[in-house]
């Protein structure tokens, strides 16, 4: 395995790990593991670290970054990542989003499975625990019920460099606070009418200290836990408990989380004085998330692309949620290879699209196999061909799948026929040639009025060929190509080089090229930072994002099957459409181009 550079995270767990901090933990038989681990037993696992999306949307790009990095820190410290549902928010959530979350991980190449215990955790799993918590912290003085409306709660709460100012309610005492919270819990009382909050500090720097709300009353239906419930654990108190009920070590989050660190120490502080939990507790540690440029990270964002038909669903293509890269043709090892390169750091900024296109480029340039498509045809017509080779003939041609196999292996060899008309691109003849054009043009006169011949290029896995001229219709369209075969020249022959070209086009036979759809994607915004400062990014929506082509193939691209990656020679990477494509019907998408454009 190669050393993959250090970040501050990598640094953090090192020295943990030479403290032997987690060295001697033992399970505590607490809910988060209690299926799966003995009390009192010792935690195997060096290091726990835990991807925990809330199940509400399909994850995106960003998330794939956390996942690498919790995932990959595991892998590499001997330790154990949790995929963990923090579905404590039971209105937004979905089995939907449950299952694509599943999906996604596991396709990025990842594995949240220990012996015995293949199921994710679901934090909705600990509501139990975490009302009992709850209730450790009334008798302990630690928590009150405020009856205060909402509007009030956020008045004085204070704001930055002005204290909060204490609720009428603050000093309730425990036996109370624990009397009317069961009634909340019991359905005493009306949504909305009073919450749990910790008793911290009205005063505090931090606003997330002025006693925030821990617990609230919502009527709402919880995909797993049914009508069991009436008041919901907040996020904030909710995740910290999830954390260390399944023992986490390291629990990574996004920088908007660091002012939510002191009350992750102060909840965990409190709830192992109360014996609930054992030391030593999880540590949060904050990296900055993805931005990257052209792209939105937002699932709200998302949805609402989806939700107004800017896009044909989540996995459009030209989505940045895992399901539309992996469309787009997107592979696991060109994302966990992106989220290496851009590693982690500390502080915010933007990663340019194109260092995620140049790992996929990367990913595929050794591995896609070659093939030629025509996107904007015109009929090339070997007007001596019936002559040279024989009335009908088709002669049978093959090229390397993979110009660059991997040692030791042999390509793949694609088949295909040259017959007496075949396409090719358009912008491969010019009837009058730009300076420097080294592609098809016809016989034009030289400076002392002597004709000089067409150019000759070779048709690239076929024949070398001279050409003669065009046809056009009445609107000066031109219609036809006209060439001449030079025999004995074919490709992989000892004739082969016996005229010298400048260029070699690509081409399909009409005898068995196929129709295909071509789906040209380009970026789904104008803008390249299309959310940022309060921006309307709808406006900036590129209205040229996809332009869908009739395209010619040679049969080895008609036979792709659904997720199969090739290289279109000179166009780019393209993918057959995972849900669009079939026998008979194929379907591409661009993925992504070539670096360097084509023989210019
Ligand atoms: P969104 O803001 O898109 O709705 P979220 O943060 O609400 O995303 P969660 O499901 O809570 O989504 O995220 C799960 C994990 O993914 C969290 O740990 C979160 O910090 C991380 N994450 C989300 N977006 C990014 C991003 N752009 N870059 C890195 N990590 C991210
Ligand atoms: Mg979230
Ligand atoms: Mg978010």
């Amino acid at each position: 395995e190669a050393a993959r550079p250090s970040n501050f995270l990598r640094q953090i767990i090192e020295s943990d790990l030479d403290k032997g901090i987690y060295a001697t933990r033992r399970w505590a038989g607490s809910p988060g593991d209690a299926a799966h681990h003995a009390a009192g037993q010792p935690d195997p696992a060096k290091i726990r670290t835990r991807f925990p999306p809330e199940p509400n949307g399909y994850l995106h790009v960003g998330h794939a970054k956390s996942i690498c990095i919790n995932f990959g820190l595991a892998r590499d410290y001997g330790g154990v990542c949790h995929l963990r549902f923090d579905d404590t928010n039971p209105e937004k959530e979905d089995t939907e989003y449950v299952n694509s979350i599943i999906d996604a991980v596991k396709w990025l190449g990842f594995d949240w499975s220990q012996p015995g215990n293949d199921k994710p955790y679901q934090a909705s799993d600990y509501f139990d625990f975490m009302y009992r918590a709850a209730e450790t912290l009334i008798e302990a003085g630690h928590a009150y019920v405020d009856e205060q409306t909402a509007e009030q709660m956020r008045v004085n709460r204070g704001d930055f460099g002005k204290p909060g100012v204490d609720s009428p309610f603050r000093s309730r005492t425990p036996a109370e606070n624990l009397r009317i919270f069961r009634e909340m819990r019991d359905g005493k009382h009306e949504d909305g009418s009073m919450v749990l909050r910790a008793r911290i500090d009205m005063a505090s720097p931090n606003i997330n200290m002025r006693d925030p709300a821990i617990y609230r009353i919502r009527r709402a239906t919880h995909h797993n836990t049914g009508d069991t419930w009436c008041i919901y654990p907040m996020y904030t108190y909710a995740h910290p408990i999830e954390d260390a009920l399944e023992q986490i070590t390291h629990s990574l989050c996004t920088l908007e989380f660091e002012d939510q660190r002191p009350f992750y120490d102060w909840l965990l502080e409190r709830l192992t004085e109360g014996g609930l939990l054992t030391a030593p507790p999880p540590r949060q540690y904050e990296f900055a998330r993805l931005n990257l440029t052209y792209v939105i990270t937002s699932k709200r964002k998302l949805a609402q692309l989806v939700y107004d038909h800017k896009v044909s669903g989540w996995d459009d293509p030209r989505m940045p949620t895992i399901v539309g890269l992996r469309r787009r043709g997107y592979t696991p090892a060109a994302l966990q290879t992106f989220a290496e390169r851009i590693g982690v750091t500390k502080s915010d900024s933007w990663i340019d699209y194109g260092t995620l296109e140049g790992c996929l480029r990367e990913d595929l340039e050794l591995k896609a196999h070659r093939g030629m498509a025509v996107l904007n045809p015109v009929k090339l017509v070997l007007t001596n061909w019936d002559e040279v080779m024989g009335a009908g003939h088709l002669e049978p041609c093959n090229l390397p799948a993979l110009p660059h196999p991997p040692e030791g292996v042999e390509s793949p060899v694609r088949h295909f026929t040259i017959g007496k008309e075949v396409w090719i691109e358009r912008e491969d003849f010019e009837e009058v040639p730009p300076k420097g054009y080294k592609r098809l043009y016809p016989p034009r006169p030289g400076a002392d009025g002597q004709m000089l011949p067409g150019n000759t290029v070779r048709l690239k896995g076929g024949y070398v060929i001279e050409c003669t001229g065009c046809t056009k219709d009445a609107a000066g369209n031109i219609t036809e190509v006209l060439a001449t075969v030079v025999e004995g020249t074919k490709s992989g022959t000892p004739g082969a080089d016996s005229v010298k070209v400048k260029a070699a086009i690509t081409w399909v036979g009409v005898a068995d090229g196929v129709n295909a759809e071509v789906r040209m994607y380009d970026r789904l915004f104008l803008d390249a930072q299309p959310d940022a400062g309060g921006k309307d990014f709808i406006e900036s929506l590129n209205p040229n994002s996809l332009k869908v082509v009739t395209a010619i193939v040679e049969p080895s691209l008609a036979n792709a099957k659904p997720d199969d990656k090739f290289q279109f020679e000179r166009h780019g990477y393209f993918v057959a459409d995972r849900v669009d494509h079939a026998a008979g019907k194929p379907v591409f998408n661009l993925a992504v181009g070539l670096k360097d454009s084509w023989g210019k």
